[in-house]
């Protein structure tokens, strides 16, 4: 690890995160906690810079993974309780799983009959869960949809198998994309409507992800009164939240270098990053990053295409005007970049990953991980 005072030392492209900001979306998890009672778990999916976790660790009460890799770094990184949950699990796979985790979901009765015994038997003291579906959800796009049609995600009350309940203890739902608690209140209706008889006899309900908590314009208070009265309303029960965005949301931002500008019909700048393979979700989903000291194509002078490094045609982050020409050499930073992205990163077309950095409260930056050749030839073979 190395410790550089001035940003301007950056390695690029580089993800830094600010732990500043961080902090400041631990106190509003800290809060919802606290008021609420429920437990927040880190999904690890959308945010896993583990040598962060020291930051986050005092206020969550754990990480949920989505399979054995996952269950491992929250094992070792983290502490604390491992929820596990997979689409399947592989028999390979579930021994291990078992042996680490505190709460085990299934997806189907059918892999919770396959799995449930042997894992009760390796881990007496692990919790097993059922993810089911409620078949409704306000999510913005079919992508982000786990309750879309033919979601292979959970179990349909049609697909309920009540024989799971002797050693079930708890029910999962994920159903919300960046949604704020009136979503969620759409979710819990249709919820306890389908599954609401079988929650008397459950130990906990796993509310999932989705929950854009630490966005300004959140209701906060709104999702507090929502586990408020479903805990009155059933004997106390434990709620788990398990946001992944929210944990990382407005913490940092990917910082980028100019290498080259072209100009064909319009400027187009070519950055030394990827959309494709450092933040696919600019194509996947599509979403435009907001650029620092940049407005939309022609609402300041000098407009640019950026693009990535790579040779797809699409490898394209979005048109953004400056005040100033670009030059090559110039920082172009990524805003809010901290969640979906490194976990989601490629070395697609040998490109470098970017390096991963942490801004210290004092203003200390420590780079904590550079990526180089290594990475890309040993994914390889
Ligand atoms: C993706 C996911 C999460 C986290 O979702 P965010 O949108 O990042 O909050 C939590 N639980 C499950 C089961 C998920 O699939």
């Amino acid at each position: 690890m190395k410790k550089i005072y001035d940003i301007n030392n950056l390695p690029s492209p580089c993800w830094l995160l600010d732990e500043n900001k961080l902090r400041k979306n631990m106190e509003i998890l800290n809060r919802v906690k606290h008021e609420s009672g429920a437990k927040i778990l880190l999904a690890l999916k959308g945010y896993a810079l583990w040598k962060s976790f020291d930051i986050i660790r005092p206020t969550l009460d754990g990480c949920c993974a989505s399979g054995l890799h996952e269950a491992k770094l929250a094992f070792e990184e983290f502490g604390k309780e491992v929820h596990t949950y997979s689409p399947a699990f592989k028999d390979s796979d579930i021994e291990e799983i078992s042996r680490i985790s505190h709460h085990l979901v299934f997806n189907t009765p059918n892999q919770f009959h396959k799995f449930a015994k042997i894992a009760i038997e390796i881990n007496p003291s692990i919790s097993l869960g059922l993810r089911v579906n409620p078949e409704y959800s306000e999510s913005p796009t079919e992508m982000y949809n786990p309750c879309g049609t033919y979601s292979r995600l959970g179990t349909t009350k049609a697909n309920f198998d009540e024989s799971i309940l002797e050693r079930c203890e708890g029910l999962h739902f994920h159903a919300l994309c960046e949604q704020d608690s009136s979503a969620l209140e759409g979710v819990l209706k249709n919820f306890e409507d389908k599954f609401g008889k079988f929650i008397p006899k459950l130990k906990w309900i796993n509310f999932g992800g989705g929950h854009h908590i630490t966005r300004v314009d959140y209701d906060v208070n709104k999702l507090i009164k929502l586990i408020q009265n479903f805990k009155a309303k059933y004997n106390d029960i434990e709620i788990y939240l398990e946001p992944g965005e929210a944990v990382g949301w407005q913490t940092g931002a990917l910082y980028a270098t100019v290498l080259d500008i072209v100009h064909n019909g319009m400027d187009i700048a070519i950055l030394d990053t990827s959309a494709e393979a450092h933040m696919p979700d600019t194509i996947l989903m599509p979403y435009r990053s907001d650029v620092r000291d940049s407005g939309i194509a022609g609402e300041k002078q000098y407009t640019y295409r950026l693009g990535g490094n790579t040779c797809l045609a699409g490898d394209i982050m979005g048109d953004y005007s400056f005040d100033v020409p670009l030059k090559i050499g110039d920082k172009v930073i990524f805003e809010d970049q901290m969640h979906y992205t490194m976990v989601k990163a490629t070395t697609f077309n040998g490109i470098p990953l970017p390096s991963i950095a942490i801004q210290r409260a004092d203003g200390s930056i420590d780079i904590v991980k550079e990526f180089g050749y290594e990475e890309f030839k040993n994914r390889l073979s």
